[in-house]
């Protein structure tokens, strides 16, 4: 007997069970379509499930973070808080696959560990770490952009005799800091947000900080009585505004901080008295806040020197408020929101450990040495974040026409595809948010939405007589990553001294390059149903192959 027919057979195999494979999943079989869900953990949630890290927050609405297609879902959830926790985003999604019957077609503890596609038959060949087999038409890639964790590359991390603990596979029944000596690294959004947590349970927390954040304080916050009521009784009109909005939310998020700042005056032609009034009213923010800081090299620079000021006015220590500056310019990372980041500093059993004055060597058998000294802890915490974008799909073993593995095209070429949807080469094998869509630089959950429908549309005209397969013409990639590049080209994203899981540079060996859609998701959605709808001359879908 063949692979192919050992193989369980399916219309569509969706590789995931996070935001966007439950959604597939739902939409999908919904068409009357016989989905299987692999998926790698043993419950629903994906990075929601695994980031269960002291203080792991949301950054964007919950009224905003949250499925839109099903008004019964918007109605029978209650959100407790402004931005939702952790425990909260997966209690939700557990109510979701409940609410849908959707555990039934979903096999957990199961790790994709091949796909192959089939040119004679035109079908993927899945195959799992575990040596099951699944063959089916279409392949849904519902891995995530923030799934496949980064290996901090420390040599020595096996002698360490103490507990190693990481924020993206955290323990599922957590870790209790209470008495012990701890080192976190990394200090990235996930290092922010667990540090001040962290330091009120330790004995003592050394921070390593490779490269300082800007970060601002958080409105986080827990509804008041009734007023998540007043909301949901209001959905229609917080998703009308959410799907015209450029970021896909609307209301409070990481992004609206980028969007706020172009109300105000440039900083550039403000006075020091205006410039150190803002700072004195609003902090941080007030050192930020201008309209020609993302846009003006200089006036960015003038901003890093007050938020230099802002910081300084937090923090007591001189030394320690001067490490807590970044050498590279506002706006080139994702921002990052936090509870009392600056002010656990000020906190007698918090040291900063500022790697630019000597980096990490090796992790001993009992602590970290640097090149300024070593530290000896009982726990290290990373906090070092993720092979990002591409990382998920190249860790699976994927090959498309002629056998050619989509980790090596990205590895030779960088991060391309066309629409973020697929890459020339591999025939229906879609990808919810790859490289080239919105995903980095939107609300994910909106961008996600509106993937899944796409691809199940797409799917629904194939099966009705469009074709067996639909393929990306490599002109029309080309011509989609030299649009999303020429969006960024000399901006602040694209700054030579900004290292970031957005252009790549945070994994060694990956080919820098910033490859998110920051045209906004209206217009993205625009050319999307455009490209769908065809030429006006009977073919759809302009820039793919059908046959
Ligand atoms: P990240 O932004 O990539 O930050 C990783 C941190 O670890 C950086 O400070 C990095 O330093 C440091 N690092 C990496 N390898 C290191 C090493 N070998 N030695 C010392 N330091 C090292 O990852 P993240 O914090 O997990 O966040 C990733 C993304 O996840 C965020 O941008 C956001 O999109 C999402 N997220 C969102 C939330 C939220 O909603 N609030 C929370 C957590 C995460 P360098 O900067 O020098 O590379």
């Amino acid at each position: 007997m063949t692979e192919g027919e050992r193989a369980q057979r399916y219309d569509v195999i969706v590789v995931g069970a996070g935001f966007s494979g439950l959604y597939a999943l739902h939409r999908l079989r919904g068409q009357g379509l016989r989905v299987r869900v692999l998926e790698a953990a043993d419950g629903v949630g994906g990075t929601w499930l695994f980031n269960r890290y002291p203080g792991a927050r949301c950054d964007i609405e919950s009224v905003e973070y949250s499925y839109s297609f099903s008004d019964q879902l918007q109605q029978e959830w209650s959100w407790t808080e402004l931005l939702p926790g952790q425990a909260e985003i997966e209690a939700y999604l557990n109510f979701v696959a409940d609410r849908l019957d959707l555990r039934r077609d979903i096999q957990f503890d199961t790790r994709v560990a091949a796909m192959t596609f089939d040119e004679d038959d035109a079908s993927w060949l899945v195959e799992t770490a575990e040596g099951e087999l699944f063959a089916a038409p279409f392949v849904v890639a519902a891995t995530g952009i923030l799934s496949a964790p980064l290996d901090p590359g420390i040599p020595g991390l096996d002698t360490f005799d103490g507990t190693v603990l990481f924020s993206n596979r955290y323990p599922r029944e957590g870790f209790d800091f209470t008495g012990k000596r701890v080192a976190v690294v990394g200090t990235g959004s996930t290092g922010v947000q667990a540090i001040p947590v962290v330091a009120e349970q330790a004995a003592h927390l050394y921070v390593f900080q490779r490269s300082a954040a800007y970060t601002l304080p958080s409105p986080a916050r827990a509804y008041e009585p009734g007023e998540f009521e007043g909301l949901r009784a209001r959905y229609d009109e917080i998703r009308a505004a959410q799907r015209a909005a450029h970021v896909g939310a609307a209301r409070t998020s990481a992004f609206s901080v980028l969007v706020d700042m172009a109300c105000f005056p440039a900083l550039r032609t403000a006075s020091r008295e205006e410039q150190l009034r803002a700072v004195e009213e609003r902090g941080v923010l007030g050192a930020l806040y201008w309209s020609d800081v993302l846009v003006d090299p200089e006036a960015g620079r003038l901003a890093t020197a007050l938020y230099g000021e802002a910081v300084a006015r937090i923090v007591r220590d001189p030394r320690t408020a001067a490490s807590l500056v970044p050498t590279y310019p506002f706006g080139c990372k994702r921002p990052i929101i936090d509870v009392g980041y600056h002010e656990t500093f000020n906190r007698a059993n918090v040291t900063l450990v500022d790697l630019r004055a000597g980096p990490v060597q090796e992790i001993t058998s009992s602590g970290i040495r640097t090149g300024q000294g070593s530290y000896d802890v009982d726990v290290i915490l990373f906090a070092t974040g993720f092979d990002a974008l591409t990382g998920a799909l190249s860790r699976i073993d994927v090959r498309g026409r002629g056998g050619a593995l989509l980790r090596d095209l990205w590895r030779d070429e960088g991060p391309v595809s066309y629409l973020g949807l697929q890459v020339a080469g591999f025939p229906n094998l879609f990808m919810i948010q790859g490289p080239g869509s919105p995903s980095a630089a939107s609300n994910f959950l909106a961008a996600m939405e509106h993937h899944v429908e796409w691809i199940a549309n797409c799917v629904a005209y194939l099966r009705d007589g469009g074709g067996r397969t639909i393929e990306a013409l490599p002109s029309a990639q080309a011509e989609w990553i030299d649009e999303v590049l020429s969006f960024v080209t000399g901006s602040v994203l694209v700054h030579p001294d900004c290292n970031s899981w957005w252009n790549g540079a945070n994994v060694p060996g990956r080919k820098r390059m910033y490859t998110t859609y920051v045209g906004g998701l209206p217009e993205y959605r625009r050319r999307c149903d455009e490209i769908a709808a065809g030429d006006g001359t009977g073919v759809r879908y302009t820039g793919f192959k059908l046959s």
